[in-house]
């Protein structure tokens, strides 16, 4: 090859490489996680910053990266009384959700006006999301801030209570807050961090489990996987609107997915798992042996513990995987039920989500000697 050829095939093989670079970034990482109880299953982060306030990162980015995590539904949530680089990008509460809008319509995301509320420690900090206008919140007094949100008919909840270990706590303000029904959620989960007090009241005082990631710098995942993903909040949405996500989030048909766990109420979690989980090729073989193989189509992995009688003391299945079980029955007439708690699914604190897989037994074929 002479040497201005070889230039040229460098040079071109060099400018597909310049168009194709951007494109390696535009994939998105579908998540699994089965539809329930006639409801779509949305996967949302309802809370994260940007250059408005103490994030690193340009609103549209913040779409771009939900986009490619597999995400539906964000809400960018800037800080209204904390603006570190408002010397170089002025102070203009709903800024970042007008920016971020239009990526989000060509992407497909449904972006949530919100923002948080930032109070010390306590009372700490909230989000309202569903507004119509930030900047109404911007006031002295917290209880005229939570009033100008809820006029809006916002979804208020209590951010990281956890955060500061030595004023963290439940305090008269919360009782205040709660009791007026401005707070309705409470994010047990943010970021790497469970909060047990916060999963302890929200079962105590029936508030909607949230869980988010609060980033603030730009996202590192690459790809979604079950152990490399956002802390988000699944909420099961009638369809997927804006209003189909505030009927759910007011319900609180949400659960919250941190590291290798599921949070929230039983109903929920129990019929992800009767989603995920299908029980097929049931074999009746000799000394009363039957086996059976399940599988799991979902991207969470189901860890098992038995309850019941019957079946392997504990049963690993993990996300998109199959396994084949084998069991021991008395009779192989009888209908087979297999008790088992997901360990991994939180219903409580420290408490699995019990489940029943059951299938009827060996069908006899009795012959009418008359026929
Ligand atoms: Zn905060
Ligand atoms: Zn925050």
């Amino acid at each position: 090859m002479t040497t201005a050829r070889f230039r040229l095939v460098v040079t071109g093989v060099l400018a597909v490489l310049l168009v194709a670079a951007p494109l390696w970034g535009q994939v998105r990482q579908e998540i699994r996680i089965p539809e329930i109880l006639g409801y779509k299953t949305l996967k949302c982060d309802f809370h994260m910053h940007t250059v408005f306030s103490d994030g690193q990162v340009w609103p549209t980015v913040r779409v771009d990266e939900a986009w490619r995590e597999g995400l539906d539904v964000i809400s960018i949530t800037d800080h209204i009384e904390y603006q570190p680089h408002k010397d170089d990008v002025p102070t203009n509460h709903n800024r970042p959700y007008e920016i971020a809008l239009p990526r989000a319509k060509a992407r497909g995301i449904l972006l949530v006006r919100g923002a948080e509320i930032t109070r010390e420690t306590p009372p700490g900090h909230f989000n309202a999301i569903f507004l119509d206008d930030v900047t109404p919140l911007d006031t002295k007094d917290l209880l005229d801030c939570m009033a100008a949100a809820a006029k809006q008919g916002a979804f208020i909840f209590w951010n990281h209570p956890g955060w500061k270990p030595d004023k963290k706590g439940w305090f008269d303000t919360h009782t205040t807050l709660y009791e007026k029904k401005y707070m309705r959620g409470i994010e047990m989960v943010n970021g790497k961090s469970y909060y047990p007090d916060a999963h302890k009241w929200a079962i105590e005082k029936d508030l909607v489990f949230i869980g988010n990631s609060d980033i603030h710098g730009p996202s590192m995942i690459q790809r979604t996987t079950k152990n490399e993903h956002r802390t988000m909040t699944l909420v099961f949405a009638k369809r997927k609107s804006l209003a189909a996500v505030k009927e759910a989030v007011f319900a609180g048909r949400t659960v919250a997915w941190y590291q290798n766990q599921l949070i929230g109420p039983a109903e929920y979690l129990e019929a992800i798992f009767e989603a995920a989980v299908s029980l097929t090729d049931i074999q009746y073989g000799p000394e009363n042996t039957i086996r059976f193989r399940l599988t799991n189509s979902s991207d969470l992995d189901l860890e098992l513990a038995r309850t019941g009688k019957v079946g392997p003391r504990t049963l690993a299945l993990p996300a998109g995987a199959s396994a084949l079980v084998s069991i021991k029955v008395d009779d192989l007439e009888a209908p087979v039920e297999l008790e088992y708690t997901v360990e991994n699914f939180l219903s409580g604190l420290g408490r699995g989500v019990p489940v029943s897989l059951s299938f009827a037994g060996q069908m006899t074929i009795e012959l009418d000697a008359e026929i």
